[in-house]
């Protein structure tokens, strides 16, 4: 096994708004080398990093809209997140939980702080992920996976090191919760101060962490600090992480999908004729309804 050495470490790129309920920092695509193709299958990341909310009788978040192509997934660290989609799947996360939305073919959906949270406020933290679909599953049927605390498979780390919740693929002999399209690892790692945790993916996976909490030092060297994405090169298949601190980090790793991506607002496709097709489709309705 050789080493997968770090690429990059990415600061958080300044903070925008998205709706007015998430305040994201866009890792995915950003600047060189962060296209849409380098984290492949992970076409977009937005982080909203560690903020308070206020309380408000009126949830904050993000109104109707459509997606084509891809499927959206959300990780819940701090808050909770409720999603209405017109395929009429609907669910709430909360701390350690997983949305993974199928749009494949279209949907429209709205994504919101849930209400009772949103009454109380507090803290708030998440991610969402894009992950990009194969030509041949962009138009196949839309699909909701709820992944509860109870339902996360977990691996514990030795000497009581901490947890790996696996959300989608592998980590030792314990598969994930999701069911994926192609070939995805995400974990949340949960490792206690002073420990170490070790990760191999083929050298072709494109494999990369965010620091959620805490910091950690890679593969004996380098640190990573909360907020901080870590991108690493396709060079080896094992790297190492221990905690300088209590710290929380997701674990990505995917093969690339080798196609020509198209992107449009809220599509993904191969091609700009699909995409002409999509903003057709959603405007003739045929993404079905859904209540603002
Ligand atoms: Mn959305």
């Amino acid at each position: 096994m050789r080493i997968k050495n770090i690429e990059q470490v990415i600061s958080p790129p300044a903070p925008h708004m998205v709706g007015d309920g998430f305040r994201v920092h866009n890792f995915i695509p950003g600047s060189y080398p962060m296209d849409m193709e380098r984290m492949s299958p992970f076409i977009l990341m937005d982080y909203n990093s560690k903020v308070v909310i206020k309380p408000s009788d009126q949830p904050k978040g993000v109104g109707v809209h459509p997606h084509r192509g891809f499927e959206t997934v959300s990780i819940a660290y701090h808050g909770k997140i409720a999603h209405h989609d017109s395929a009429g799947n609907s669910g709430v996360i909360g701390e350690g939980e997983v949305q993974w939305m199928t749009a494949a073919s279209g949907i429209l959906h709205k994504e919101y702080h849930e209400l009772e949270f949103s009454k109380k406020g507090g803290d708030f933290q998440m991610v969402q992920l894009w992950v990009n679909l194969p030509a041949k599953y962009k138009m196949t049927s839309p699909k909701y996976q709820a992944i509860t605390r109870e339902m996360m498979p977990k691996v514990e780390l030795p000497d009581n090191g901490g947890t790996v919740e696996v959300i989608s693929g592998r980590y030792q002999d314990v598969a994930g919760a999701a069911s994926t399209f192609t070939p995805i690892h995400l974990f949340n790692v949960k490792i206690n101060q002073g420990a170490k945790a070790f990760f191999g993916f083929p050298s072709a996976f494109n494999t990369g962490l965010l620091v959620v909490e805490g910091s950690i030092r890679i593969n004996g060297t380098d640190t990573a600090p909360t907020d901080h994405f870590v991108l690493f090169r396709n060079d080896g298949e094992e790297f190492s992480i221990q905690a300088d601190e209590k710290s929380v980090v997701l674990v990505l790793s995917g093969e690339p999908i080798p196609e020509p991506v198209a992107a449009a607002g809220p599509f993904v496709m191969n091609t700009r004729a699909e995409l002409r097709q999509a903003y057709e489709d959603v405007n003739s309705g045929k993404f079905g309804y859904l209540e603002d």
